[in-house]
């Protein structure tokens, strides 16, 4: 079995009690890599490692020229690196190799290459005065950042952090999650051999509560905490960052809506349904997890979705032909598998889908749920989605805003101006109309509500992890 350590100043590391963890393949249900598994301590030597980077390194102080030039050269390792990196990824968490490699991983050098550029072209303001001053903006490293990621899309996540952090000039300190380790540490090796300066990108191993997680947030020499993970995880982070006013972006749990009216392109609207809500096995903080039908084509719409998610190949994820693998651990299994066989005695009726073998959950798909059962209102975080008919779009709008999530909602519709007024209606973070999952790396991503604080992405991005600063210039009078 591999071994893979922390990567604490350009060194990769043990632990310094010398603790370790084992990373589960869940379609094996084996150990299959043993992890460094950090604490406290750890948690200061990475941060202290990140500090000096920043403080005295030449990262921060390199321009943005040269700074793009090896984020983009780590992009093309992480290209060279596919095939390792998606099988990684399965091994972990039980993606389909298929998706990781179509997918996590060309989006993970993509997010190097757009915020290396992005950074590199973005203009600030000039503002000039009336008064004789000229006011301009300029936008500094923040510092130390502190980048905790979730397990579902383990690389791509957290390239989506770190690659704006290190574009606009900081170190960072990632915490991959515990159940999901290893691309962490093959991203940092990768990251020495392109040429980032030791201690510009560390990665701490660890537990979220009580460890290497909890020491990253409560820490002082921390200037921004990013975090992508549960809505409860969010709230105690939030908590931990009030110690010291550290700045936090929160991308947090969601339930998404998915709206289709009588007059929906029913190919397009089926095929995103089952994308949006089976993808990853529905382990997706975006997945369209109630759908609401208009009744005109509420049967039709459920019997074309009901054969579309039979036909969904579940298997060995290392199977090229395999669209659905396990569940991600046996805890999480065990956590889906809950909605599923509570179902029942006015809680929901199930139409196909339910528990099967080793830790995997067949689609499923639900009707006849009420407005208050566990299945419509908490974030299953499965392949389960729940379909509910609707007769006027106030109404679909009414069932789609009732959630105490914000993340994204679908509309599905021919209907030009109502596509746009149920887009402007929705509380969401982000709408697609007759769409799904795509994105433009320049638009806000984060949620309303229980899904988060603040936006990511382009500016967004530029926002959280920089020091926007004026500088006022007088113009003395010839
Ligand atoms: P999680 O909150 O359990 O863990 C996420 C990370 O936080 C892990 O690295 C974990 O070790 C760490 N952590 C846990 N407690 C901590 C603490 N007290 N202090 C510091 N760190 C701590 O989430 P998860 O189960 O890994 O991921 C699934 C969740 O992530 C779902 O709710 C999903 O919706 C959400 N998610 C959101 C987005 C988004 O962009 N909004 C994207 C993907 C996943």
């Amino acid at each position: 079995m591999s071994t893979y350590g922390h990567v604490i100043g350009g060194e990769e590391v043990p632990s310094l009690d010398g603790a370790t963890m084992a990373s589960i393949d869940p379609y094996t249900q084996q150990p299959w890599a043993e992890v460094a598994c950090g604490g406290a301590a750890d948690a200061q030597r990475a941060v202290a490692a990140a500090r000096a980077a920043f403080d005295d390194g030449p990262w921060p102080r390199m321009g943005f020229a040269e700074r793009g030039r090896l984020l983009h050269r780590l992009a093309d390792l992480i290209e060279a690196n596919a095939s390792e990196l998606a099988l990684t990824e399965t091994q972990d968490m039980g993606k389909p190799t298929a998706d990781a490699a179509q997918h996590d991983v060309p989006r993970s050098a993509s997010n190097f290459r757009f915020f290396a550029d992005h950074a590199r072209l973005a203009p600030g303001e000039a503002l000039p005065m009336d008064s004789g001053h000229h006011a301009y903006t300029r936008f500094e490293p923040a510092g130390v950042v502190a980048a905790i990621a979730p397990w579902n899309f383990p690389l791509m996540l957290e390239t989506w952090k770190v690659a704006p952090a290190l574009a606009w000039g900081n170190t960072v300190v990632l915490k991959p999650a515990e159940d999901t380790p290893v691309s962490a540490t093959l991203l940092a090796r990768l990251a020495l051999e392109a040429g980032l300066p030791p201690g510009v990108l560390n990665v701490l191993h660890g537990y979220g509560p009580d460890s290497a997680g909890a020491a990253l947030t409560e820490s002082a020499q921390v200037d921004r905490i990013t975090f992508t993970g549960e809505s409860g995880t969010g709230r105690a982070i939030a908590r931990a960052a009030s110690a010291h006013l550290t700045p936090v972006s929160l991308e947090l749990g969601g339930k998404g809506a998915n709206v289709v009216f009588d007059d929906a392109d029913l190919d397009n609207a089926v095929a995103w349904a089952v994308k949006a809500v089976f993808n990853n096995a529905g382990q997706v903080c975006l997945a369209g997890s109630r759908v609401y039908v208009q009744r005109g084509v509420y049967d039709e719409f459920l019997a074309r979705f009901v054969a579309a998610a039979e036909a969904l190949r579940l298997g060995d994820p290392k199977d090229p032909a395999t669209q659905m693998g396990p569940l991600a651990s046996e805890e999480h299994f065990r956590k889906v598998s809950s909605y599923v066989e509570g179902l029942g005695d006015g809680s929901g009726k199930m139409l196909t889908g339910g528990v099967a073998d080793g830790w995997f959950v067949r689609p499923t798909i639900v009707v006849d749920a009420p407005a208050d059962a566990r299945v419509v209102r908490e974030e299953i975080f499965g392949p389960v989605v729940v379909v509910q008919g609707f007769d006027t779009e106030a109404e679909a709008v009414g069932l789609a805003n009732d959630t105490p999530y914000g993340l994204n909602a679908m509309v599905f519709t021919q209907n030009l101006s109502r596509a746009h007024r149920v887009a402007a209606a929705l509380r969401a973070g982000t709408v697609w109309v007759n769409c799904f999952f795509i994105r433009d790396l320049r638009a806000p991503f984060g949620g309303v509500g229980d899904s988060g604080i603040g936006r990511e992405g382009g500016s967004f991005s530029r926002e959280f992890f920089t020091e926007p600063k004026a500088v006022v210039a007088q113009i003395a009078p010839g």
